[in-house]
């Protein structure tokens, strides 16, 4: 069992790097990098704290970016500089177990991203880096158990949506503090959005970023976000984008708005984009992007408990469409024909107990109109409906298929069927589409549940819907997955309790998702007309396993 890391722990660990070279010292580092004459780093390069990711049984990512100027540009010299990394089985550092010298270079940012290999299955261990005199925060993360080998329980969590004009990051302060395998992020990690003066807070710049000095700039803003750091330092995360991460609703070659930005533009804009997200995410060397592809589909193994299938549907879909009809044609497709046959071909093969998707979209029919009207998003898979009723239809054979989702910034817990629209259709698998860490700021819970409640009572395959601020944590064994949905009372203000407002359970063999049990829905509005949270008795209750508020 890991130990939970707080927050305060990571400020104690990571402090500055000045004083954590005074407290911990650095008997273990070798004593010198190549004595070539340059000039030394003048400020602390580690402003965008450290990460870890893509968890393997013997490898992990080790994550920097050295950048002393971090909004402009990073303010490194135009060269080469060698940074020094660490792991060890303690946070002091007395037991190192590997470690190497990787080269930052100016053309992919100064950004570091190291391969650890040769290390323990499903371990504990902690990392840090050293430029010049100059050292990093601590990283804690851990190897993933060794893939195929029998393996009885893991905890992760999942997120999306962290718009840094719409709030604080509160629930990163509680996300660094939970006891987890991994986190894997499903996308918005940031937000292309103009920046706004009158926001909780503002985007850097002057423009949406076009440029990959603008998107470096952006990035690094979000990164500087102390709470964002804690949570990367804590867990190593399994990243995925959506659309903000470039432009919104954005379409392999086609942007949102085409009469703007010419082919050329938005290929030019995509590149840029592109090539910001892996400097400053915790991926490998293989997943760097050529040209205008970046390869981010790919499988993660945990044991023989839990595969993880993590899409891309961005970088290869078809452009949205505007009816329903349109969204009907058998050709349009979301992941693209490779991506396609990557999916289906590893799930149907998959042995594992539970096959799990890391998701940006949302999968199960979700209808915005009450009535016999009816009114999609047609980014969202309701917009590539003939495949995904192929792809449902053959989840018939998948063994315990999860959808984990983003996008939605809001929380909704749906039973999958190939056609939504037939009670006879089966159902064949379980969608959890979690909430958003602060897109959308504080909610109006009451005008979510007015307009949402009775579209509710139309939708069976809807089993729980909230549109708090939060992230998921799922708790898988062999027999079922618990999931908590936890979630923050503001993020309008820099810090915020949590609690847990609902759970869900899948089990074993039985398609579809149970809520167990889910907050009492309160008496009176949560937020003022502010938007300023009204503490009130709204603690969790217990419901009989199956039932949900608004079937009673
Ligand atoms: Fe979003
Ligand atoms: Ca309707």
């Amino acid at each position: 069992m890991t130990r939970p890391m707080t927050r305060r722990t990571f400020i104690v660990l990571g402090g500055s790097a000045a004083a954590t070279a005074a407290t911990l010292g650095t008997p273990t580092w070798a004593t010198a990098a190549p004595t070539v004459a340059r000039a030394r780093l003048s400020a602390d390069p580690f402003t965008l704290g450290v990460a870890s990711g893509e968890p393997m049984p013997d490898s992990v990512v080790l994550w920097t970016r050295l950048a002393p100027d971090p909004l402009d540009g990073g303010g490194m010299p135009d060269r080469r500089v060698p940074v020094r990394w660490q792991v060890a089985t303690d946070d002091r550092f007395r037991h190192v177990v590997r470690s190497g010298t990787a080269s930052a270079a100016p053309e992919w940012g100064h950004s570091v991203h190291v391969d650890a290999r040769g290390l323990r299955s499903d371990r504990e261990y902690y990392y840090r880096f050293r430029a010049d005199d100059y050292l990093s925060p601590v990283g804690r993360t851990r190897t993933a158990p060794e893939a195929g080998r029998r393996h009885s329980h893991l905890r992760w969590a999942f997120a999306s949506c962290q718009n840094f004009q719409d709030g604080f990051y509160t629930p990163h302060d509680h996300l660094a503090g939970e006891d987890l395998a991994f986190v894997a992020f499903l996308g918005d990690y940031i937000y292309e959005s103009l920046p706004n003066p009158t926001a909780v807070r503002t985007h850097e710049g002057t423009d949406e970023p076009y440029s990959l000095l603008n998107y470096r700039n952006r990035h690094a803003q979000y990164r500087t976000d102390p709470s964002l750091q804690a949570a990367h330092a804590a867990h190593p995360w399994v990243v995925t984008w959506d659309d903000h991460e470039v432009d919104n609703n954005w379409a392999d070659d086609i942007p949102q708005d085409p009469d703007q930005q010419t082919p050329e533009e938005f290929r030019a804009r995509r590149i840029a984009a592109f090539q910001a997200y892996w400097e400053h995410m915790p991926l490998r060397r293989r997943n760097q992007p050529v040209g205008p592809d970046l390869q981010l589909y790919r499988r993660l193994e945990f044991g023989d408990l839990v595969s993880l299938s993590v899409l891309d549907t961005r970088q290869y879909r078809s452009d949205q469409v505007e009816t329903e009809q349109e969204a009907w044609d058998p050709s349009r497709s979301m992941t693209g024909d490779a991506q396609e046959r990557w999916l289906m071909g590893g799930l149907r093969r998959s042995d594992a107990r539970w096959n799990v998707l890391a998701n940006q979209v949302m999968w199960a029919q979700n209808d915005r109109k009450v009535g016999p009207e009816r009114v999609f998003d047609f980014d969202n898979w309701d917009g590539y409906r003939a495949q995904r009723k192929r792809l449902l239809t053959r989840f018939a054979d998948v063994r315990n298929p999860l959808i984990m989702t983003g996008d939605r910034h809001a929380t909704w817990a749906c039973d999958l069927k190939p056609d939504f629209d037939d009670e006879a259709s089966p159902v064949v698998g379980a969608e959890i589409t979690g909430s958003s860490i602060s897109s959308g700021g504080n909610p109006n819970v009451e005008a979510f549940h007015e307009t949402y409640d009775p579209i509710m009572a139309e939708s069976p395959h809807w089993k729980f819907i909230d549109n708090q601020r939060g992230y998921v944590v799922l708790d898988a064994d062999r027999d079922r997955i618990e999931a908590e949905l936890k979630v923050v009372e503001t993020v309008i203000e820099p810090t915020s309790p949590m609690k847990t407002y609902a759970r869900f359970v899948v089990e074993d063999g039985v398609p579809g998702i149970t809520v167990v049990d889910e907050a009492a829905r309160p008496a009176a509005p949560l937020y003022d007309a502010d938007r300023r949270f009204i503490p009130g008795p709204n603690g969790p209750v217990r419901l009989d396993r199956g039932q949900s508020y608004l079937r009673d």
